[in-house]
């Protein structure tokens, strides 16, 4: 483990905003987590790529990098594979790593930045298909009973966004996640716009990696690339309303889309929303909404995190003014 000589936190969030923590340390190896776990740290961090995360100021305590690498298939069946990626892996090398092992079920969640280890802390998602749909396994250490446990995934609470890591934020550092893959391709095609993008790719009996190409080709349009136009993703998760709120809705907003999730719960959108507010394509000094999608925050030159936060603040009284529905951030904000 080693202890860097840079504070700064710049490099390490997708949002590119400035920013220093008390220490800044990178787990690289899993035989350094005895030392890491016997320094005195103070209000310990443990980061991926920093691309689900707005720092409002200066972080007051010690920032853990997940530098973990390595994948392996474990164990496989004629029908399956189980694989095994560290904590530190980037999340779509490993998309594009199951891809060159002929392991089918992750295609949709390619181009998703980030590292494996986080993945599960919000549940990835995207084109329909969530890490819960593959995920068999996550080995963490457990802060609070100083030892590390193997979690079966059905104990993980997955849900929208959402886990038993941001539940009990801090409690658990992900070492690393076990995923079960099917040897035969194993496509998830029902989600709006990759059966268009594949038949605009001349595709008809596409194969996983038509999947793949079909997903980058869609999110590059989509998403403001957080090289060019940083970013953290989706700022907003999709609300959820109740019967009576969504029948009141549709009263006032006929054309609102919405999707019926459970009992009395329907998802609505939070880019339509903004959308409807103003605010796509507005810009607050160096703060902004990307033109191209409302629910992405943008930092488009110098923004400070309290500059981008105050943004993301006005969003939300805005869209809780007018449709008295609350918008609840995607990344962890910090600190
Ligand atoms: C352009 C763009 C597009 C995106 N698209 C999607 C999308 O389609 N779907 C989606 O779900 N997300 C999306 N995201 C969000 C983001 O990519 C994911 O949440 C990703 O998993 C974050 O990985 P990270 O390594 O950057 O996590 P970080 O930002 O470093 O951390 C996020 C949270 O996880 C915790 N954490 C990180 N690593 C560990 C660990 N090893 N153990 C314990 N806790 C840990 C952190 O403390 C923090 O609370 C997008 C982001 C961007 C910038």
């Amino acid at each position: 483990m080693q202890e860097l000589a840079s504070k700064q936190l710049r490099e390490h969030n997708s949002l590119a905003v400035v920013a220093n923590c008390q220490r800044l340390f990178a787990l690289e190896q899993i035989n350094d987590l005895p030392a890491l776990t016997q320094l005195k740290l103070e209000q310990p961090l443990m980061l991926g790529a920093g691309t689900n995360i707005l720092l409002r100021a200066d972080y007051p305590g010690d920032v853990i990098l997940n530098r973990l690498q390595g994948r392996q298939i474990i164990d496989a069946t004629d029908k399956h594979a189980f694989v095994r990626i560290q904590a530190g892996a980037d999340w779509h090398k490993t998309v594009l790593w199951a891809l060159d092992k002929e392991l089918s079920g992750i295609e949709n969640l390619a181009l998703i930045p980030g590292t494996a280890g986080a993945a599960p802390v919000q549940n990835i998602g995207a084109y329909g298909v969530n890490l819960s749909d593959s995920l068999e396994l996550v080995e963490v250490w457990d802060r609070q009973r100083k030892q590390a446990l193997m979690l079966k995934a059905a104990n993980c609470k997955l849900g929208y966004r959402d886990s038993l890591f941001k539940q009990q934020i801090d409690r658990y550092w992900i070492l690393n996640l076990t995923l079960k893959l099917s040897r035969k391709p194993k496509l998830r095609l029902n989600y709006s716009g990759i059966k268009q993008q594949l038949l605009a790719n001349g595709i008809e009996n596409p194969r996983p990696e038509d999947v793949v190409t079909a997903v980058c080709q869609l999110r590059k349009r989509k998403l403001p690339d957080p090289a060019k136009h940083p970013n953290a993703g989706s700022f907003f998760k999709n609300p959820m309303v109740t019967d009576t709120q969504l029948k009141r809705l549709l009263n006032q907003y006929p054309d609102l889309p919405h999707w019926p999730e459970t009992e009395n719960q329907t998802k609505l959108a939070a880019a339509w929303l903004i959308e409807r507010c103003g605010f796509k394509g507005k810009r607050v000094g160096a703060a902004g909404i990307a033109t191209n999608h409302a629910l992405v925050l943008v930092n488009y030159g110098q923004a400070t995190g309290s500059e981008l936060w105050q943004l993301a603040a006005t969003v939300q009284a805005a869209v809780l003014q007018r449709f008295e529905v609350k918008l609840e951030p995607e990344p962890r904000i910090l600190p």
